[in-house]
């Protein structure tokens, strides 16, 4: 079946893929498993060469990378260079772990006990459409690293730069039977991977409501998952920081991909003595935002990735919302949406519901055990920023918030070198950073009876 891709910017069709069946994933399967049991007996140091191969050509295809994520994704030219760029340095760095992937040595009274990392064989990647490149990257490094093959289903919307990826793979000379991109409806090649019994191992990158069918559906295997979910994350601006360092990142800590971020701050908590201060700060942040063109090298926002998620958002934002200012963005074609700043109260679904757009609520609060509660108060628990001079402060309320990845003074989520996921009902596991390859082994001991002379 062929599936209309939509240009965010302008509306208009510019291209179609071919969805796959539930028949064309068993065959994947199957071929995956064939070409895992040649790759777990291929040398490290051949696995690491590689994945070293495969890097250098997404490196050389970064041009032609970002402007498909541009066209299909809406995505800003120099964000998705950086996206193309991040496959690269992410391959790069699991490149390191097939040499590095010990077991230990146990002591035991007589003999030798030893452990293994055993591959678990076939891995699903199921991918959301906002950052298409690195959540496939964050799943099929470190699981290809650890020996495993990997079954990547991308999003219905955004599925060109995944596939474009899987085809770098086999010209750089891995297996193509060991990366193999599944263009299809969730429904249908999703829940095929998640049933189908040769998986092993599912990552899953979405929402949180589609997350509990895979967690839900995965568990009649007792298969292993991966979750990484939504967010509703705190940006708390306490009165001793540097209120215009605060005010002038806030937007890029929310409105980066126009919001589509699950790490987004999208919940401003500020504390009330400096709350008209920031505010009086933040409107001109807000309206330097660049939504735009995202072919033009000067656009930092771009559209939304489609008309349905528009309508979403959009319904956060009724007539009577209470705005306090908005930015601008372009009229017409295209899922445009401005970047909006909310005051409403504290129950209103602005603040406990994720929007996954460009509308941030902003929250007075009153001390450091209010913005506790506050940053607290919601089922999820991905990301967050605490704003402050007083690094004891920082770290105290960094370990008091329940959250996987906190910034001090900054709004950085996502370093390849650092674990990521999320608290609560943000996710399950972690993703990246040195141990990402673990999660893609079992751990196998075996302890070998020596004989006394
Ligand atoms: P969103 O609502 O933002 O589109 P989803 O969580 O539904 O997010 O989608 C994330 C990914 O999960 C997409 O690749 C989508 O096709 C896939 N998906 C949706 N439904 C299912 C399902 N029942 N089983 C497996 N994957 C699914």
């Amino acid at each position: 079946m062929s599936h209309d891709l939509i240009n965010p910017a302008t509306g208009a069709v510019f291209t179609s893929v071919q969805h796959v069946d539930a028949a064309a994933v068993d065959d994947a399967v199957r071929r995956a498993q064939a070409a895992q049991r040649r790759w777990a007996r291929v040398a490290p140091a051949e696995r690491a060469a590689a994945l070293r191969a495969f890097a250098a050509s997404v490196d050389a295809h970064i041009g032609e990378l970002a402007a498909l994520e541009v066209t299909n994704a809406g995505h800003p030219v120099s964000a998705a260079e950086w996206e193309a760029g991040h496959v690269r340095d992410v391959l790069q760095f699991y490149a390191g772990s097939p040499e590095r992937l010990a077991g230990k040595q146990i002591p035991v009274a007589s003999g030798l006990d030893v452990t293994f990392h055993e591959p678990l064989g076939v891995v699903g990647v199921i991918t959301p459409w906002n950052f298409p490149m690195p959540i496939a990257v964050w799943g099929f490094a470190p699981a290809l690293a650890a020996g495993n093959a990997v079954l990547i289903k991308p999003a219905e919307w955004t599925p060109l730069t995944t596939l474009r990826l899987g085809e770098l793979a086999a010209e750089s000379g891995l297996d193509p039977d060991l990366l193999q991109v599944l263009p299809g409806a969730g429904a249908v090649v999703g829940e095929r991977l998640i049933t189908h019994p040769g998986v092993a191992k599912i990552v899953f990158t979405g929402s949180t409501v589609t997350g509990k069918h895979v967690l839900a559906t995965a568990a009649a295997q007792v298969k292993r998952v991966t979750l990484e979910l939504g967010g509703k994350s705190a940006n708390i601006v306490f009165d001793d920081c540097d209120l215009e360092q605060a005010a002038a990142t806030a937007p890029y800590g929310v409105f980066d991909n126009a919001g589509q971020d699950c790490c987004a701050r999208s919940r401003i908590l500020v504390q009330r003595n400096v709350y008209d201060r920031f505010m009086e700060l933040l409107e001109p942040a807000v309206a330097g935002v660049t939504v735009g063109d995202p072919a033009s090298r000067d656009t930092e926002m771009g559209p939304l990735v489609s008309r349905p998620h528009w309508e979403k958002v959009a319904s956060y934002v009724p007539d009577d919302a209470p705005v306090a200012f908005r930015g601008t963005a372009p009229t017409g074609d295209g899922f445009w949406f401005p970047p909006t700043v909310l005051t409403p109260n504290r129950t209103d679904r602005s603040v406990t519901e994720e929007i996954f757009g460009p509308v941030v609520t902003v929250l007075p609060f009153d001390d450091e055990a209010d913005a506790i509660a506050l940053a607290n108060d919601t089922a999820y628990g991905l990301s967050g920023s605490i704003w402050t001079e007083n690094l004891s402060r920082g770290l105290r309320v960094s370990r008091a918030v329940e959250a996987g990845n906190l910034s001090v003074n900054s709004h950085s989520s996502v370093r390849y070198t650092t674990p990521f996921g999320g608290f609560k009902q943000s996710g399950l596991g972690r993703e990246l950073g040195p141990d990402a390859p673990l999660a893609f082994t079992e751990t196998k001991n075996v302890f070998i009876a020596v004989k006394e002379m």
